[in-house]
């Protein structure tokens, strides 16, 4: 009954000296060497670095997929990882791969939202790379997390659907932590609220851009 009363605030996600390092068979890799990072009810944060600085290690550990490092990591958040590919199922329609994870009602409102409802009863496989991410955002939307990461979004994306998703996350980030991995050093300038640089697994970087 007590805990009934002491009902937990949402405490936001903190990374306090995150250090990971592989193991190979000839050498040690200090991956991420005392990352400290505080994340917001809401904002599109971009992590931007060349390859090999450490933005997948770094995103695995966020979303607890790898749980082999030292450092703390506190809060109690629901988080989702959208993957460089599409994860869906390519001969199921957009509405059946929705409705794998929400119901019929939230399904219809997701896609009203995102102005896809005329996709509804496509098969993601007719559908353009684009499309397929707007589906696989939606998807990860509808599981209601707090923080939603996403691994380079617009890799396999031309300019046009890179700006759609670009204003889909946007969107999104009004609500919500939205954390992404990207190259793409303009699109972060223009659509992030936050930037983190890392290089060879330590902040460089991190600065707001907009409120
Ligand atoms: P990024 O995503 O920025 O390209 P990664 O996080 O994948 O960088 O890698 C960071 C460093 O850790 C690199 O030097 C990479 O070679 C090394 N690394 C990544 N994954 C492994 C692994 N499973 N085993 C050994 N070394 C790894
Ligand atoms: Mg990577």
């Amino acid at each position: 009954k007590i805990f009934d009363k002491v009902r937990k605030e949402k405490q936001f996600m903190k990374l306090h000296n995150i250090t990971k390092i592989y193991h190979n068979k000839y050498n040690i890799i200090e991956a991420l060497s005392e990352i400290t990072l505080e994340f917001k009810l809401c904002g599109l944060i971009s992590i931007l670095g060349p390859s090999g600085s450490g933005k997948t290690t770094l995103l695995n550990i966020i979303s607890g997929k790898d749980k082999n490092y030292t450092g703390e990591i506190t809060g109690n958040n629901n988080i989702e990882i959208i993957e460089q590919q599409f994860m869906l199922f390519e001969s199921l329609s957009v509405f059946d791969n929705l409705t794998l994870v929400a119901s019929t009602n939230k399904v219809i409102q997701i896609l009203k939202e995102f102005k896809m409802l005329d996709y509804k009863d496509k098969i993601v496989k007719q559908l353009s790379n684009g499309q397929k991410k707007r589906v696989q955002i939606m998807r990860s939307l509808l599981v209601e997390p707090d923080i939603l990461l996403c691994d380079e979004p617009t890799a396999a994306l031309d300019y046009e659907d890179s700006q759609f998703v670009l204003e889909m996350l946007s969107v999104i980030s009004q609500k919500k932590c939205v954390i992404m991995v990207t190259h793409e050093v303009a699109i972060a300038e223009m659509y992030s609220t936050r930037i983190i640089k890392i290089d060879k697994g330590k902040i460089q970087v991190d600065k707001i851009i907009k409120e």
